[in-house]
């Protein structure tokens, strides 16, 4: 029993070995993702269900590394975040997403199509964060309108003060600001009325229980959700919408924007542009 205790312990050491040798160098080969051209955007379109237009689409990290192949950004981001890289990742997504939203409008996408940019906490917690906003959008000629960024409820609740002063900040440069996975942070709806914010997310884990056979709970919260925003003078989007049931529960209890794979999965620029394009003709 002992000796095959030992083993076992072996085993169990060696598979940690294994994750902090996979970390170790998940890291190492992110420092150089960028400079390497191995991260790239995809961009996933918002359905707003009054228009049946697409008011903006959100992008999303992919990391395609030689020896890795394809890394989750649920893996990469928060070692990218633990490293510090982030911070260089994270400039080069925000101007990536805007030279990609410029370009389709001058390809003739809808002028009031804005992109959605998602902000890590290291981010936030970078007093040049504005700065680095506000150059983006210069150097790619758009207004701040254009732009979304997508904080979560957590990384506020977790940074108040730094939190409160930069959304303040992007709010004088014109740019709006999300809340994300909101229903998952526990807080406050005082607090968060008291930040300048435009749009909450309501997170995926709520839409999945609408329209289902046991949904009680899931739809009193997504309907409190709406009415309250409504109260503030916020805009909802529904996450994940993956079935007409939840969208047409969405319609009837007046949610502003759906996002999900049943409007699209998340697309390549260039698949993107064609989706926006074929929708706008129709
Ligand atoms: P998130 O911001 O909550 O993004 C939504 C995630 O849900 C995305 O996963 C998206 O592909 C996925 N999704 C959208 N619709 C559906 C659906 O109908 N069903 C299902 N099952 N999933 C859906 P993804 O692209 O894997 O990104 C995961 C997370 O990684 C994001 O969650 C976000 O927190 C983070 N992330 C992605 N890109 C960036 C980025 O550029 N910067 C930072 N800081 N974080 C990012
Ligand atoms: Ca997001
Ligand atoms: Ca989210
Ligand atoms: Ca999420």
């Amino acid at each position: 029993a002992k000796a095959s205790g030992k083993r076992a312990f072996l085993r169990y050491a060696d598979a940690m070995d294994g994750d902090i040798r996979r970390r170790a160098n998940l890291i190492a080969a992110l420092r150089k993702a960028v400079e390497r051209g191995e991260l790239s955007l995809v961009y996933q379109p918002e359905l707003v269900l009054a228009e049946g237009r697409i008011g903006a689409v959100e992008a999303l990290l992919r990391w395609h590394n030689p020896e890795f192949g394809d890394v989750s950004p649920s893996e990469f981001i928060p070692l990218a975040e633990e490293s510090g890289t982030i911070i260089s990742i994270g400039e080069w997504v925000l101007h990536e997403a805007c030279r990609t939203l410029a370009g389709w409008h001058r390809a003739g996408v809808d002028e009031r199509l804005k992109v959605s940019v998602n902000v890590s906490a290291l981010q936030l917690l970078r007093s040049d964060l504005p700065d680095s906003v506000s150059s983006a959008l210069r150097r790619c000629g758009l207004p701040a309108s254009a732009l979304e960024l997508e904080l979560t409820e957590s990384m506020l609740m977790a940074n108040a003060e730094v939190a409160s002063e930069r959304l303040h900040a992007f709010r004088r440069l014109g740019v709006s600001i999300a809340v994300d996975d909101f229903g998952t942070g526990y807080s406050s709806l005082s607090y968060l009325h008291r930040l300048p914010i435009n749009t909450l997310k309501i997170d995926k884990a709520f839409i999945d229980g609408l329209a289902t056979p046991d949904d009680r709970e899931d739809t009193t919260i997504t309907t409190t959700v709406i009415a309250m925003a409504r109260t503030l003078g916020l805009r909802v989007v529904a996450e994940g919408v993956e079935t007409p049931g939840q969208l047409a529960f969405l319609e009837q209890n007046a949610c502003d924007i759906a996002q999900g794979y049943w409007i699209s999965r998340p697309l390549t620029e260039d698949a993107c542009l064609r989706f926006l394009l074929e929708r706008q003709a129709q």
